[in-house]
């Protein structure tokens, strides 16, 4: 039998991704004694924000202002709300969805300034060229950005975290911050309704990698007692099964092939674990996940799956074929394009395309995936203005079986209906004629030079903004211009990443039971709270909001942390 070895502490703090530094370094700081356990190996600090881009969703910043773009707190709180489609009587404290409410409020507010000054006074720095992300091309008061608002770091989801592993090293040095790597939470321990500390698993020692599978063989077990515990164990994209027991009947069928697009460590485990000691989970049907993945050539985790950031120009059409209805254009509405594929039961869906709009508009999420902006390098970040696709995409559209070239529509339908095996018979065939009609009758939109099409009047729309005209979005030109060619179909997979619901918490981050009362003694931060108050974006998020989130519930419950137990 395993002995249990036993430690006391002020704070634990469950899980070492960016909430997890936010609220276990912010603790330490105020004098706390922290110990921040993670079932990874240390060599996984900072979780999945060192994957990221490192978006930032920032309003009225100082690079907006720069590139002509007016923003205010009124205007990206409608947007939220439009986006997010609050329960009703969220505005009034009523209803499940009172606490995310508040939170988006406050976060809001946070974007508008504070974030960025306590960032930039860390050292931290933007890309200036503003990204436009989820476009939205509702109705004014519906889902969607209303201008570029995803600031990109410089030096993306590492260069974020840099400045809170400087502080978690630092901190260690002063005996306040004590990192375990290879240690996962199996229980909170409850003493008279109230949680007083964990008891982890030890794991065998790993020489896994970042974001590499690392094996789970138990060696040991510890109970650490705390006066407080904070939950940042992050999302359950990874758990697939899991993510398909809590996708909404109402919004169909996910296929039975889907990509990850974070790594093993993203398994949910710990929600259930808080549950059992007393926390209420929200809103676990609600979920971000993209419908625009490609299998990664060179994968880390299992089934990696990269997410394609598009821009407005390739047409997007269903297994069959058949265009998205509007506005389920690339880069407009995720969630929307996502169950629009769903709830026809589609295993794929496709993007057509030409080279200049590949070269032009293709960009890879992720930090390995933009090693310019990773690594800070501006001969390499040159590129990205210049003829021809940056390496990274260059690189998928050479080596990916999913990227089927094809001189004309004939050709194109060929190598598509072969890649997935549909023979004429088949549902999820492409019909050639069909295929070449559809582009035809796109392309007579552009040649109108005005048009009716709503794709080919919001791409045009969008170029009027300096960074998508000169690096997002191509010159509107026919698909079957015979310079922009060949024509291009990229097959497009599920992939899993984000959880929009989560544990319940007040906005002090202090998690809350089934009716609605604190539990004492705990707290949840970053995608394990829903990024606060178990789903501060309702039912869409506006992107870049998630990196924010971590930041802003990381350091709420810090300061609520240690105001509570001074
Ligand atoms: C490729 C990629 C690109 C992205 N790009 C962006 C972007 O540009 N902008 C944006 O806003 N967001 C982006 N995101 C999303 C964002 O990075 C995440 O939502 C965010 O980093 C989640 O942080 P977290 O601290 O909540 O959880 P995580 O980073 O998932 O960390 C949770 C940690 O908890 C540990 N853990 C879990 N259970 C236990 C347990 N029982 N015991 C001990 N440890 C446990 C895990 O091992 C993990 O290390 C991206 C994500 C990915 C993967």
């Amino acid at each position: 039998m395993r002995s249990t070895r036993t430690l006391e502490t002020d704070v634990v703090v469950v899980g070492a991704g960016l909430s997890g530094l936010v609220a276990a370094t912010g603790v330490a700081a105020a004098g706390r004694r922290v110990v921040l356990l993670d079932q990874e190996p240390v060599a996984s600090l900072g979780g999945q924000a060192w994957w990221s881009f490192g978006g930032l969703f920032m309003v009225g910043s100082p690079e907006q202002r720069r590139l002509g773009v007016s923003d205010d707190v009124a205007l990206a709180l409608d947007d939220w709300c439009g986006s997010a489609r609050f329960d009703a009587g969220a505005a009034d404290g009523v209803g499940p969805d009172r606490h995310g409410y508040a939170w988006a409020k406050a976060f809001v507010e946070f974007s508008s300034g504070e974030m960025r000054r306590w960032l930039h006074d860390k050292g931290v720095r933007w890309f200036p060229l503003v990204q436009w992300a989820e476009r939205g091309g509702h109705l004014a008061g519906g889902h969607g950005n209303t201008v570029p608002r995803f600031h990109v770091t410089w030096g993306t989801g590492p260069g974020l975290l840099e400045p809170f592993v400087r502080d978690a090293l630092d901190l260690h040095r002063a005996g306040l911050l004590d990192v375990r790597g290879r240690h996962r939470v199996s229980s909170l321990v409850v003493t008279d309704g109230r949680v007083t500390g964990v008891r982890a698993e030890v794991l065998a020692p790993s020489a896994a990698g970042r974001g590499e599978p690392s094996a789970r063989d138990v060696v040991g077990e510890v109970e650490i007692s705390a006066s407080a515990v904070v939950v940042a164990s992050g999302g359950i994209g990874a758990d697939h099964e899991l993510v398909r027991s809590r996708w909404p009947a109402s919004a169909g069928t996910l296929p039975a092939r889907m990509l990850s697009g974070v790594p093993g460590s993203t398994d949910g485990r710990m929600l259930a674990t808080a549950a059992r000691a007393g926390a209420a989970l929200v809103h676990e049907d609600r979920m971000w996940h993209y419908p625009e993945g490609i299998t990664n050539h060179s994968p880390v985790w299992g089934r990696h799956g990269i997410r394609i950031l598009p821009g407005p120009s390739s047409l997007w059409l269903d297994a069959d074929g058949g265009r998205l209805p509007a506005p389920l254009f690339p880069g407009f509405d995720a969630l929307g394009a996502l169950q629009h594929i769903t709830r026809r039961g589609d295993s794929h869906s496709w993007f057509v395309l030409n080279r200049t709009i590949l070269e032009t508009e293709l960009a890879l999420s992720g930090s390995e995936q933009n090693p310019d902006l990773t690594g800070r390098d501006l001969r390499l970040l040159a590129d990205r203005v210049l003829p021809g696709a940056v390496g990274p995409v260059a690189r998928f559209a050479e080596a990916s079986p999913e990227f089927v070239r094809g001189r004309d529509a004939a050709e194109l339908a060929a190598g598509m209906n072969a890649l997935v095996a549909a023979t004429p018979e088949d549902r999820g065939h492409v019909d050639a004629d069909a295929l070449a009609r559809t582009i035809a009758l796109r392309d007579d939109q552009v040649r109108s030079g005005l048009g009716k099409d709503p794709q080919v009047v919001a791409t045009a729309a969008a170029r009027r903004f300096l960074v998508d005209r000169v690096m997002r979005v191509a010159p509107p030109r026919p698909l079957t211009e015979p310079s922009d060619g060949p024509l291009y179909a990229i097959r497009l997979s599920v992939l899993t990443r984000k959880t929009l619901g989560g544990l319940h918490t007040d906005t002090s981050a202090r998690a809350l039971d089934g009716s609605g009362e604190v539990v004492p003694g705990l707290w949840a931060v970053g995608e394990a709270a829903g990024f606060g108050g178990g789903g501060v974006h309702g039912h869409r998020a506006l992107e870049g909001t998630f990196l924010g989130g971590c930041l802003f519930t990381g350091r709420v419950a810090a300061r609520s942390v240690a105001g509570e137990l001074a």
